[in-house]
């Protein structure tokens, strides 16, 4: 697996799929990977075959899919989602938990410097995974979208959902996140610690999507029963747990994995929209050396929205 380019590392986002990662590697992959695939840094050495569209110092981002090969069958007939070859970036190669770290070309996407890179790298997966998810089930500018789960992932789909032009349902448990929900963009917060969220959504004509980012299976149902079954999708990242939304949510979630993350052209898109909405994650930032406590305190849910980790601290100790 060829990865030609040299990244020194500047951030890296840590995503609820890093978990996965760590405690259910693959105990075929000796010594085991370097997790993160929320990267943001900068190519500081450019190997054989590296795309001349790379420049040196220039600020690139990767997500979870490290870049097709442009070699296999799949490649060959451009079906780059399907690529054999292609490296999930954080498990079966080395990454962003790193001060530098290899990476190919076709995988990366370049950073307008409208963002910071702290802000930049959650939106590499966490933001991918929802800006897609909002544009896939068909929804239009003025339907009623449901958010359901406000944290890493469900806060970038509200503001995403706001900015595009949706009405806009947070759905969550309990009112300690209400606040949150309607700062970020929600229209409304539906607690259902206290309403029925499928009467409540009904009750508004229903919801035209319902993005979930969240693995409680029963809170999705009962919401999923408010709009067309194939128009409730969930936002995932890796192998999260399967909420199941309807009949054939393992068909739709397999289609929407390859979605999410599909080409690093559809990140850039995300991106753009970022600087033109100024939409950004929400973070704290932790340095790389405090890397396992950072993750400790994500795993219980214990980080707000997102925790990116930045490398610079690191190297000036040294
Ligand atoms: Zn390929
Ligand atoms: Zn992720």
């Amino acid at each position: 697996m060829r990865r030609p380019l040299l990244i020194e590392v500047e951030a890296c986002g840590i995503c609820g799929a890093d978990v996965s990662d760590i405690e259910r590697a693959d105990p075929s992959l000796q010594p085991p990977r370097v997790p993160g695939h929320e990267v943001v840094g900068r190519v500081v050495a450019l190997g054989e075959g590296a795309p001349s569209r790379w420049k040196l110092r220039q600020r690139v981002g990767v997500g979870r899919l490290g870049g097709h090969c442009n070699e296999c069958d799949e490649c060959r007939q451009a079906q780059f989602q399907l690529c054999r070859n292609q490296p999930l970036v954080g498990a079966t190669c080395d990454d962003g938990y790193a001060e530098m770290m290899l990476a190919r070309g076709t995988g990366l996407v370049s950073i307008p410097d409208e963002f910071d890179s702290v802000e930049a790298a959650p939106i590499l997966c966490a933001g991918i995974a929802t800006f897609n998810a909002l544009k896939k089930w068909g929804a239009e500018a003025g339907d009623l979208i449901a958010v359901l789960g406000i944290g890493g992932l469900g806060h970038m789909a509200l503001q995403y959902a706001r900015k595009m032009g949706f009405k806009v349902a947070a759905v969550g448990h309990g009112q300690d996140v209400a606040e949150d929900a309607l700062t970020l963009g929600a229209h409304l917060y539906i607690d259902t610690s206290e309403e029925d969220a499928a009467r409540k959504l009904n009750a508004m004509g229903g919801a035209k999507a319902i993005i979930t980012t969240i693995g409680n299976a029963e809170a999705v149902s009962s919401c999923g029963g408010t709009c067309p079954a194939r128009q409730a999708g969930a936002a995932w990242c890796g192998q999260g747990p399967v909420a199941r939304v309807g009949r054939s949510s393992r068909r739709r979630r397999a289609q929407f994995a390859r979605i999410d993350h599909r080409h690093a052209l559809r990140k850039r898109k995300n991106l753009d929209f970022g600087v033109l909405t100024g939409v950004r994650p929400k973070i704290e930032t932790m340095p790389l050396k405090k890397a396992s406590e950072a993750y400790r305190k994500m795993k219980p849910g214990d980080v707000k929205f997102r925790m990116v980790l930045t490398m610079k601290e690191t190297r000036h100790a040294h």
